[in-house]
């Protein structure tokens, strides 16, 4: 299985070059195609499978290939539990979207808020968040998620035991309810699967 072959443009396959990767791991094997093709997607995968490619690579795709409406309204979204997590995503959007144009931010608690606000002033397509940051610019209206395509919860079972869940209900009230949704957990208790019941249409799963 390539790259190629699970249907990767080729701004895409030069920036996976770029990186040195070779073959898609399992889960970006089952999971590119189907977030491709606009599925919801349950994923149940550690850290190390090569997940966070196998979310951004399609996504960065499709926000390439839809029309980017006027001053780049958010159209992707993507929450992680800590900061180290958020600013980790984030460098993986930066390598993969070098030969796109595709702009994105990360925003995180505990810095100053200030150059996260002026970064989003001039608009991003992609957006990589933590859940209480992201609620405060929201109150601050530094931030709409009213255009928003495609939410991603990765590690969604650390924010779940970070205390996140009233957070992350709220941040999704405040997006249009026609979207498509992916959800990374390395466990499925009973409170991820309500979760993800409460958020996902008829997701598909994909296990590694
Ligand atoms: P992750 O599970 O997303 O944290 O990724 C773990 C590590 O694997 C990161 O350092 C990635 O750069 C790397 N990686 C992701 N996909 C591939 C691949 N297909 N081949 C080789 N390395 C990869």
């Amino acid at each position: 299985m390539s790259f190629k072959s699970l249907g990767l443009n080729d701004a895409l396959l030069k920036a996976v070059r770029k990186q040195g990767y070779e073959n898609p791991s399992p889960i970006q094997e089952k999971a590119i195609p189907l977030i491709l093709e606009g599925k919801d997607v349950l994923a149940s995968a550690q850290t190390g499978t090569g997940k966070t490619a196998g979310f951004t690579l399609p996504i960065l795709q499709i926000l390439s290939e839809t029309k980017k409406p006027n001053k780049r309204p958010i159209r992707a979204l993507i929450l992680a539990p800590t900061r180290e997590l958020a600013a980790q995503v984030h460098k993986n959007v930066v390598d993969y979207s070098k030969f796109l144009d595709i702009k994105s931010a990360v925003i995180f608690g505990g810095v100053n808020a200030k150059p996260q606000i002026r970064a989003l002033k001039y608009g991003v397509d992609i957006l990589v968040a933590t859940p209480g940051r992201l609620l405060d610019l929201l109150d601050q209206r530094a931030l709409s998620l009213g255009r928003l395509d495609i939410l991603v919860l990765d590690e969604a079972d650390r924010m779940l035991d970070m205390g996140f869940l009233r957070d992350i209900k709220k941040i999704i009230s405040l997006m249009p309810e026609r979207r498509q949704n992916l959800m990374f957990s390395a466990t499925f208790s009973k409170e991820i699967k309500k979760l993800a019941e409460g958020i996902l249409h008829r997701p598909i799963s994909v296990e590694t």
